[in-house]
């Protein structure tokens, strides 16, 4: 076997979504020498993004204090009306304000495409140079001999099911890092090695998942409103627990979905059946009659809260 080719980088970044490239950035910001690279398995930034999305901009707010000067899509729609249905199977209750708790409020939040907010910090990260490789997933963990993580392998290219080499072959490349920040997301399939590896979960909660279904619909105009966003709860679980959103965004575009979270017992529930009997509920479907699904994927969603967050710095990785 041939020796692979290897690229050295002080920061290496594996995943391009919001925490990967805030990162870059970050860095590039406090230290404009270190070198950064960033990996990311989508074929453009953005392609594996799926979000609502709803989003307290406080953390943009610290990392680029003027980003909605900045052409950010984020700064499209605010949220302007917010509301949470308790649906019954025909009818719908509006929960008054004053009865939510205040991170339900989504006071000074924005809604838009978390996928055209990735591409835009991605353009934020270049500019100051940062390097991201989009299309090259990071496959492998290296290790130094001390057991400290040294980099990532990319995936090899031009592999045939069967597993032998096409004609376009090519070897996964070794990216070394002083430093390597794995960004990949929830239940990543890297991070999953790390965990045992390190021992990184000894001291927290186990964490637990949801999964959350989107679609996005482009609906008649008369019935969107920019920034009103909305979450129901209710019908259609009984025996489950989760919700539906729907989120009046640019462009006459909504997004929606469903979260199921995955702790319900019964073996029957299907998350994709539930969503799509929501949608028909006469307040979803009034919504949505005359519009026409643009796109749709699915992603798991991490629930545990605070108590389950890992270890988060070892050796080689911060
Ligand atoms: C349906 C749904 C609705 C949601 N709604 C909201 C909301 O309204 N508001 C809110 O704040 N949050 C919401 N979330 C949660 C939000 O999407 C996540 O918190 C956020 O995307 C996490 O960002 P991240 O950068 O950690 O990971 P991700 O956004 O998952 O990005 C990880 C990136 O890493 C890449 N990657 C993964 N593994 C590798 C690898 N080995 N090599 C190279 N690249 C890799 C992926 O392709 C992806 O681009 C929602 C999530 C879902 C699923």
């Amino acid at each position: 076997m041939s020796e692979r080719e290897s690229m050295p980088y002080d920061v290496v970044i594996v995943g391009a979504g919001p925490a990967g490239l805030s990162a870059a950035i970050r860095i590039k910001q406090k230290s404009p020498d270190t070198s950064v690279v960033i990996l990311e398995k989508g074929s453009e930034v953005g392609a594996h993004i799926l979000s609502g999305a709803v989003v307290d901009p406080k953390g943009l707010d610290e990392l680029i204090p003027d980003w909605r000067d900045q052409g950010c899509p984020m700064a499209e729609a605010p949220v302007n009306d917010n509301q949470h249905w308790i649906l019954t199977k025909k009818g719908k209750y509006n929960l008054p304000h004053f009865l939510t708790p205040g991170f339900m409020h989504n006071k000074g939040t924005y809604t838009g495409s978390l996928g055209n907010m990735c591409r835009w910090l991605a353009q934020q990260a270049e500019n100051l140079g940062v390097e991201i490789f989009p299309g090259f997933a990071a496959a492998e963990i290296l290790y130094n001999d001390d057991g400290s993580v040294k980099g990532v392998v990319t995936g090899d290219m031009g592999v045939a099911k069967d597993g032998s080499h096409k004609p376009d072959y090519m070897q996964g490349m070794e990216i070394h890092g002083k430093y390597t920040l794995f960004a990949e997301g929830v239940r990543g399939h890297l991070t999953k090695q790390l965990k045992p590896k390190f021992a990184l979960d000894a001291d927290c909660q186990p964490q637990v998942y949801g999964i959350g279904i989107k679609e996005l619909w482009d609906i008649n105009p008369e019935n969107h409103t920019t920034g009103r966003v909305i979450h129901s709860q209710g019908w259609p679980l009984s025996d489950a627990n989760g919700g539906g959103f729907l989120y009046h965004q640019a462009n006459g575009q909504v997004a929606l979905g469903f979260v199921v979270w995955l702790n319900y017992s019964n073996p029957f529930l299907s998350p994709f059946e539930e969503m799509q009997r929501w949608k028909t509920h006469p307040e979803i479907r009034k919504i949505l009659e005359g519009g026409k699904r643009v796109s749709y994927g699915a992603r798991a969603i991490s629930d545990g809260g605070f108590q389950s967050v890992p270890k988060l710095a070892f050796p080689g990785v911060h």
